[in-house]
């Protein structure tokens, strides 16, 4: 509800308890005049008023333009005072005074009430004392009671004025917070639920047509909340959510029209009176994931050779290396070197350099078959491939079927020309046991490529592992 809204509720409800107020008022007054014994023909005057004042109130209502909430209570104090003069009694007249400041208090504005006390008052005392005070009926008053009349009424429409300012005003308040609120539900980009505690809507917000793709959210109200989604999955736990009343914060996948879309969900309960029911907050982050997942594989590859990168393998070997040492099974470590790469950039360019290293990926992750098997580019013209539950003598095989590989190879220059390259492969296994560092393994293949190259370059080099006591 926004405030304009808010302000027209206000309005209605004063309207209502005006008419209450009147309707009352003019059943009592005739009352009065009949079991007093009044005059018939005052009668008639009373009622054809009564008449006329509930049907201009009613009228002034429907009209409803800006400064009506000010015309009326004095459209009352005139009608009120025409009406005491053409019966000739003043009767009554400060409680029906008061009554209309009631009613001007009903619709409140501050800046109006003040000013139709202050001119009301005015003609209130000019009555009292020049009007009623020689008036000659029984309700003749002397000045002084006049006077002791105006001072408790503008007391009294003093102390009226500060209680209702109050209570109104924090009222007010309430209902403008709620006002805020709703309006904020509504233009939030995050798909808001409420829902009861039998998990039916009681509030949606605008934005879940948009993060559900449903036509008209607003039907969807009492429901229930799990009919929003498709799956049986998401439904079986939301549904425990609200049973529940659970806190939840999780990615959550959720199929929208046959799309997978990523939601970052919150859902709690709005008060600890379950009557209150739970709210869930849909976030669509399926861009930012997707994004963010594109940007981590990214930042895993190699962006010339298009093969994983040191960082994928720091993070895989460990994975791999824990993996091994509770399975307490062989991870074997193959470091790979191209053969006088430095020699190969010299004579055919930088670039055809990079043309061979982009041929020596392929070529690796060709001659490796299994899933487990890792390949990554170690650095410059090097690279590694971790093979998990692989012995020393399997590691040998898979080596040398790269080492033929690569001999194999034929990598065409720009000008047509084929050339051939070689690499050397140190081997390292081992069974990974506690209190050793997955960078041993790394070490030692290193050593082993050492010894390849000082042993004349295309070969494969098993590392000599000590027995486990040596290596703790
Ligand atoms: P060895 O047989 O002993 O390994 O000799 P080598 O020449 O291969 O070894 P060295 O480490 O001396 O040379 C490596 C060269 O690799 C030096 C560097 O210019 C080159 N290199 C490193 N990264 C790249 C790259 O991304 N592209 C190209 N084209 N060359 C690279
Ligand atoms: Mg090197
Ligand atoms: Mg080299």
């Amino acid at each position: 509800m926004d405030e304009r809204a808010l302000e027209l509720s206000y309005r209605k409800r004063a309207d209502r308890a005006v008419q209450f107020c009147l309707i009352l008022f003019c059943i009592f007054r005739v009352l009065v005049e009949l079991y007093s014994g009044g005059d018939s023909s005052n009668m008639v005057v009373i009622l054809t008023f009564a008449v006329v004042v509930i049907a201009g109130l009613l009228l002034l209502q429907k009209i409803n333009f800006k400064s009506m909430s000010f015309i009326i209570p004095f459209f009352f104090y005139a009608a009120y005072i025409s009406g005491s003069l053409i019966i000739d009694s003043f009767r009554y007249i400060y409680d029906v005074y008061f009554l209309i400041l009631i009613i001007a208090a009903a619709y409140f504005n501050v800046k109006s009430y003040v000013t139709f006390v202050v001119v009301s008052q005015l003609l209130n005392l000019f009555l009292s004392l020049f009007v009623l005070g020689n008036h000659e009926s029984s309700v003749a008053i002397s000045p002084g009671d006049a006077l002791l009349h105006f001072t408790l009424l503008l007391t009294a429409s003093a102390m009226l004025f500060v209680v209702l300012y109050y209570t109104v005003k924090k009222s007010n308040e309430v209902d403008n917070a709620f006002a805020t609120f709703g309006a904020l539900m509504r233009v939030t980009p995050s798909a808001l639920i409420l829902v009861d505690k039998d998990s039916r809507i009681k509030y949606l917000s605008k934005s879940v047509s948009r993060a559900l793709e449903i036509k008209d959210p607003k039907s969807f109200e009492g429901r229930s909340f799990l009919e929003l989604f498709e799956e049986r999955s998401v439904r079986e736990l939301f549904k425990d959510i609200v049973q529940k009343r659970s806190f939840f914060v999780d990615y959550q996948k959720i199929t929208v029209s046959e799309r997978i879309k990523t939601f970052d969900v919150f859902a709690d309960k709005m008060s600890d009176d379950a009557a209150d029911g739970m709210f869930f907050m849909l976030n669509d982050v399926t861009e930012i994931v997707r994004l963010k997942e594109l940007a981590e594989q990214d930042s895993l590859m190699d962006s010339l050779i298009q093969i994983p990168n040191r960082r994928a393998l720091d993070r895989q070997i460990l994975q791999e290396w824990n993996r091994a040492l509770r399975d307490k099974v062989n991870l074997s470590f193959l470091m790979i070197d191209v053969d006088s790469f430095k020699n190969y950039n010299d004579t055919h360019g930088h670039r055809q350099g990079d043309e061979l290293l982009k041929a020596a990926g392929r070529v690796f992750n060709k001659s490796l078959k299994r899933s487990t098997d890792f390949i990554a580019r170690f650095g410059g013209e090097e690279f590694a491939v971790l093979l998990y539950a692989t012995n020393s003598h399997q590691a040998d095989v898979i080596a040398e079927r790269i080492r033929r590989a690569v001999e194999e190879e034929i990598v065409l220059t720009s000008g047509g020309e084929e050339t051939r390259f070689t690499v050397s492969i140190g081997v390292a296994t081992l069974i990974p046991h506690v209190g050793v560092e997955y960078g041993y393994i790394i070490e030692t293949a290193d050593k082993a490529l050492y010894n390849a190259k000082q042993n004349g370059r295309n070969r494969v080099w098993i590392a000599e592992l000590p027995n486990e006591s040596e290596m703790t």
